[in-house]
């Protein structure tokens, strides 16, 4: 489906967007990727998701990415009978190992670990830190605590101990299986909660087998120390502000977020800014002056996409949502000052012939009346190369290969289109025309830029660049093999 603009969208799935209606409509309103989060729902209400996604990409002929998201060793309390309970400041509040339901006055912490290390005085803070408990006692099966700053708890918050370091593992057994379930579903990205070391993802990389692209997020101050280290083994970063902003000052996310965005374009990686961009659309058709702000300052950053949590997943209004970062991604890509910024920050540090190339068609497409890049692409790379330049015409990336498509359905400004296999440059050339016209990029009076490696085939040769005018000739031309 072609979008008027470049910066992606992820949108997060659950209760409020789980039906084949809705999942196509939030596809059609700009959800260029959905998350499905392995935290909530079962493996049978992932899998129908998948089902449905699948489904709307054939019907609309599109390509959609799913990210399936890991729980990582994030820490939760476990369920209400009433689903949710108040807690008031200056109260009591118990947390134990006992796995039945919760109410006002205590709730399951199913985390041996957590007790083990906690201590009286530790603060323990509870969705996204909206909630402070102080622990007054505790030993190896409870916590007693006060409540310092009250809220509302409801089934499966997340819980976060900044004051404790805790021995986990990156991927608990929960995370193993359901790892091994999105890999056999088929997901195009699989995301590692609370990643500490480059080791957590390797450790993640072994098991995934090829089978899915590996997006760290960020939100452990450990990850922000080592954050290169973590990049250089990873396929894409989400910078996970809900947590990280727990982990860590608020006040210390916006540097970071600026920071991570330029390390991953310059990496040519993929970054996602995630987590209360629209958080007032959970409950109102109306974004706030702020939000939007928030939203736009991703985009002017350069981020390759922006995403959609309890938004699009258990929020009133998921389509307004979407709809909202499609409108402020269109006018801020609009706003000569984008332009200015991208092109500032654009990084110098090319090493390869690929890298070259990919600089020469942007400049070439730049500089005269070039209405799209087409690039032929294995394995993703040469379109991941394309898009950190960041071109003023739109990207088309095309691919016999399904899986790169879905992949790069998270990178800036990539338009995928699959091709049959080409195995000569001439016929590469035609398919690029003919993609480029039917797709709308180019009319028969137009030029497009072509790259590719030749021989076909053999991953990161990319070496050849051509302009090729869209009109019948070149399509008349070519052999019909
Ligand atoms: P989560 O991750 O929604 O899975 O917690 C995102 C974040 O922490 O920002
Ligand atoms: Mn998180």
């Amino acid at each position: 489906m072609r979008r008027l603009r470049n910066v992606k969208i992820v949108a997060t799935l659950g209760p409020s967007s789980d039906t084949y209606e809705m999942i196509e409509a939030l596809h059609k309103a700009g959800a260029d990727v959905f998350r499905l989060n392995m935290s909530h729902g079962s493996h049978a209400e992932i899998r129908d998701k998948h089902r449905i996604i699948r489904e709307v990409e054939e019907n609309l002929n599109s390509t959609i990415g799913i990210l399936a998201d890991l729980q990582g060793p994030k820490l939760r309390v476990g369920v209400f009978s009433e689903g949710s309970e108040t807690l008031e400041e200056g109260a009591r509040f118990r947390l134990d190992l006992d796995e039945t339901e919760g109410d006002a006055n205590r709730v399951c912490l199913p985390h041996p670990e957590i007790f083990a290390a906690l201590e009286p005085g530790a603060t323990l803070l509870v969705n996204d830190g909206k909630i402070r408990l102080k622990v007054i006692d505790c030993a190896a099966d409870y916590a007693n605590c006060e409540v310092i700053t009250g809220g509302v708890i409801s089934n499966r918050k997340g819980v976060n101990v900044p004051d404790v370091v805790l021995p986990l593992a990156a991927l608990s057994e929960k995370d193993r299986a359901d790892l091994e379930f999105a890999c056999e579903l088929g997901v195009d990205w699989l995301a590692l909660s609370f990643v500490q070391r480059p080791e957590d993802v390797a450790e993640a990389r072994e098991l995934t087998k090829g089978r899915a692209a590996i997006l760290s997020k960020i939100e452990k101050p450990s990850a922000v120390d080592r954050f290169d280290d973590i990049l250089a083994v990873s396929d894409g970063i989400m910078v996970a502000r809900g947590d990280l902003g727990v982990e860590l000052p608020v006040q210390n996310v916006p540097p970071i977020q600026k920071r991570l965005v330029r390390k991953c374009r310059a990496a040519a990686k993929p970054v996602i800014v995630a987590t209360q961009m629209l958080e007032s659309m959970i409950e109102s058709p109306m974004p706030t002056r702020a939000e939007v702000s928030d939203v736009a300052t991703a985009i002017y950053e350069g981020a390759d996409a922006v995403m959609l949590s309890a938004e699009s997943a258990a929020g009133e209004y998921p389509i307004e949502a979407v709809t909202t970062m499609d409108n402020v991604a269109s006018e801020v890509e609009r706003d000569p000052t984008y332009t200015q910024i991208i092109e500032a920050s654009r990084t110098a540090d090319r090493m390869t012939v690929a890298d070259g190339i990919v600089a020469a068609a942007r400049e070439i497409a730049e500089t005269t009346d070039i209405k799209a890049i087409c690039c032929f692409t294995q394995s993703g790379t040469t379109a991941l190369l394309t898009a950190r330049e960041r071109p003023r015409v739109p990207v088309i990336a095309l691919t016999p290969l399904v899986r790169t498509a879905r992949r790069l359905a998270l990178s800036w400004g990539t338009n995928c289109v699959i091709t049959g296999d080409v195995d000569r440059f001439k016929k590469a050339v035609v398919s690029a025309v003919q993609a480029a016209r039917r797709e709308g990029f180019a009319g028969p009076e137009d030029h497009i830029v072509v790259t590719a490696g030749v021989p076909f085939n053999v991953p990161g040769s990319t070496n050849i660049l051509r302009v090729a005018p869209c009109d019948e000739s070149l399509i008349f031309a070519a052999d019909p093999e």
